[in-house]
């Protein structure tokens, strides 16, 4: 195969275009381009021959996948100038970008009004969102579900606030019956739903959640990291759509771009609904200051430095691929989607794996099956193993033995997690790969279980 470089044309024209805004000054000597630097630089690609090829479909495991080619070459166009998006006069432009990029997203949700910025990543993202909840609602606890991502935990331990975790049931999302318990024992301050858990792919009941804040009154945050841009696929069924649909009703919402909004490494988003949050970053400014049109990255953001050109990535891909329903971008996630149900129906067919669920989002989890949850797991890995010697890459994940046991109810439950395999079907072209996929799979599990 071949990668991508028909981009690099379209980034040499426009570094053309950037230099012409440059054209008045002096000239200055350029870094020569030395043969030390070429052995350098093919030495550096040799060194990440050492990887998993995460731009092809056979790569069917974590959530990795390349930016678009024009996020890369956007990204790569801006280093000539660098751009520092903590204040204004190290990222004008920048700036200027981030806050449309941002803007758009918020929209995507319903959002009227905002503030928010683009962070380092979900977990930056998030601890924005938990730190305001910890003024908004001082002392209180914060609880997510045992499925939440684990930072959320550690966040709260950072930020010295009290955090516990809600069980799920049997499809991954937060059991609400041990949510409003929780809230009638402990003082909840902060409840966190996750709308896309990185394990399952589950999204949690967020109009039941809205409902009891109505009779609570705790701080909602919307952790999307993951699952946040799937509120434009038209494909979603009843319980997630409504869940998504309920996000405008939310006080703060995360999500990352460098998941599945086609960005390298190094975006994520933090919103928030209103625009007085800004207050708390710096507390001698009057949150009037703090309005949508006029705020000031740096001092709405606990990150100073930050990379313009992540801006000016997002401000290109939503350019050409905008984020509206039943545009190009959104047929992406819908056939992510599509290329979950039909592995999962694949594997629901296969008598040697039990599907755990049916995916919400476009992540499969299933087990191998056999006589007993310890053996399962011992096969999964080998399932692993062998399908990464056919070039099909997993993931592998850890399930509590009830979730296997309600898909394979006479397996001894001989101990409490079930080593299960997972795969994130995050690129659009996994669709028309998942025969490929399965075919691969079958013949790994044919040799897992030859004695
Ligand atoms: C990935 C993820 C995070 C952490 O975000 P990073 O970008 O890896 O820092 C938090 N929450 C969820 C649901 C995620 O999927």
């Amino acid at each position: 195969m071949e990668l991508e470089r028909e981009s690099l044309r379209l980034l040499a024209l426009a570094v053309d275009q950037l230099e012409r805004g440059f054209e008045t000054l002096p000239a200055i000597p350029g870094d020569p381009a030395t043969p030390e630097m070429e052995r350098v630089l093919t030495d550096a690609a040799h060194r990440l021959h050492n990887n998993f090829p995460y731009f092809h479909p056979l790569y069917a495991g974590q959530m990795l996948k390349p930016p678009h080619p024009v996020a890369r070459a956007a990204y790569a166009m801006a280093m000539w100038v660098n751009p520092n998006n903590h204040a204004l006069d190290g990222g004008k432009a920048s700036s200027a970008m981030e806050r449309e990029a941002v803007a758009e997203i918020a929209a995507m949700f319903g959002w009227k009004t905002h503030l928010g910025h683009l962070t380092g990543g979900g977990t930056m993202a998030n601890l924005e969102a938990l730190w305001v909840a910890g003024r908004t609602h001082p002392g209180k606890t914060t609880v997510a579900s045992k499925q939440a991502h684990y930072t959320h935990d550690r966040i709260s331990a950072v930020l010295k606030q009290p955090f516990q975790a809600i069980a799920v049931d049997a499809l991954g999302r937060m059991d609400l019956e041990i949510l409003e318990r929780q809230l009638d024992q402990v003082d909840i301050g902060c409840v966190v739903a996750t709308l896309g858990t990185t394990g399952f792919g589950a999204v949690d009941p967020l109009p039941q959640i809205l409902k009891l804040r109505d009779r609570y009154n705790f701080r909602l945050h919307a952790d999307c990291a993951y699952g946040g841009y799937f509120t434009l696929a038209a494909n979603l069924e009843a319980p997630a759509r409504a869940a998504y649909d309920a996000l405008t009703e939310v006080d703060s919402i995360v999500i990352d771009p460098h998941k599945h909004g086609l960005q390298p490494y190094g975006c994520g988003c933090i919103l928030f609904r209103d625009p007085a949050a800004g207050s708390f970053y710096k507390h001698d400014s009057p949150f009037t200051y703090f309005s949508s049109a006029e705020m000031h990255l740096g001092e709405i953001s606990l990150e100073c430095s930050r990379p313009g050109a992540a801006a000016v990535a997002l401000w290109a891909t939503q350019r050409l691929l905008p984020l509206v329903r039943e545009g190009e971008f959104a047929a992406g996630l819908e056939a992510s989607r599509r290329a979950a149900l039909a592995l999962a129906t694949r594997l629901s067919q296969d008598p040697g794996f039990a599907l755990i669920m049916l995916p919400e989002l476009d992540i499969v989890v299933w087990a191998v099956r056999s006589a007993s949850a310890s053996e399962s797991s011992t096969l999964a890995q080998k399932v692993f193993d062998a399908a990464a010697r056919r070039d099909l890459h997993l993931a592998l994940i850890r399930i509590p033995t009830a979730l296997f046991a309600a898909v394979v109810p006479d397996a001894a439950r001989n101990c409490p997690e079930v080593l299960c395999l997972r795969s994130v079907l995050m690129k659009p072209e996994h669709e028309a790969w998942v025969p490929e996929l399965v075919s691969r799979l079958r013949a790994a599990l044919d040799e897992a279980s030859a004695v």
